[in-house]
């Protein structure tokens, strides 16, 4: 039974969506029904003017709708992790870029959702934009997994904007990808990104590793913070 649990973690482990670093044990599900119980922290708190762009909260992510659990387009994070972050972000401001954030705290429904969706192979809607170059019934395992680090409360996914001046909006790094597209062009250092592109992405790691979150290789855009706080236990605490 031990053995079957610790596989279905290795299994869980070695998925893109639910990547969850170097935490070999079964994970606890909290009792937490709100962010705060959870000790969740909204990082506009910290960051009033953060850049950010929930997407699973509307339709623009590789469902196609309104994920569950999200009840508003919010980051939440443990203290440690949004202060972390907080301190990449001041710290990119000061050359002239900022981080986007895509997706933070994800409750354990969601996951589930993701799951459903992938046994789904007659809902083919994202293919397009998602996973052009797979067939769907393979991104069960590798890409998308029934546990992940997210839920813990410790990983962001997000990337990197230009901000030239006053006068001129932000614009996105090329990175070579959107967020969530599962394919090898995707994984951190892939030979098939262009050196400007793999070079924004490097950009992005080196102002995260600094401030202690270690991305994931097979997602340049997934980072979670190497001092868990609470590295076994998973919520299930709605974003609201
Ligand atoms: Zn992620």
């Amino acid at each position: 039974m031990i053995a079957a649990r610790v596989s279905a973690w290795a299994i869980a482990c070695a998925a893109l969506v639910a990547a969850c670093a170097s935490s070999p044990r079964v994970p606890v599900l909290s009792s937490a029904t709100t962010p705060a119980a959870a000790g969740l922290i909204d990082i506009r708190t910290l960051l009033p003017d953060i850049v950010e762009d929930i997407r699973y909260a509307g339709r623009d992510n590789f469902v196609g709708t309104p994920i569950d659990g999200y009840l508003a387009p919010r980051c939440y994070l443990l203290r440690p992790a949004a202060e972390a972050l907080q301190h990449v972000e001041l710290a990119l401001r000061r050359d002239h870029l900022r981080l986007k954030i895509w997706d933070c705290y994800r409750p354990v429904r969601a996951v589930r959702q993701f799951v459903r969706w992938a046994n789904d192979t007659s809902d083919q809607r994202t293919k397009a934009t998602h996973y052009p170059n797979l067939d769907k019934r393979a991104l069960l395992g590798d890409y998308i997994a029934p546990v992940s680090g997210h839920s813990r409360g410790a990983t962001v996914d997000l990337t990197l904007l230009q901000c030239l001046g006053p006068e001129h909006a932000c614009i996105p790094l090329d990175m070579g990808t959107d967020f969530d597209f599962f394919d090898p062009l995707a994984h951190t250092d892939s030979p098939r990104a262009t050196p400007a592109q793999h070079a924004n992405r490097v950009r992005l790691r080196a102002a995260m590793m600094e401030q202690g979150f270690a991305n994931y290789a097979q997602e340049w855009w997934h980072y979670t913070l190497s001092a868990e706080p609470t590295p076994q236990t998973i919520h299930d605490a709605p974003v609201q």
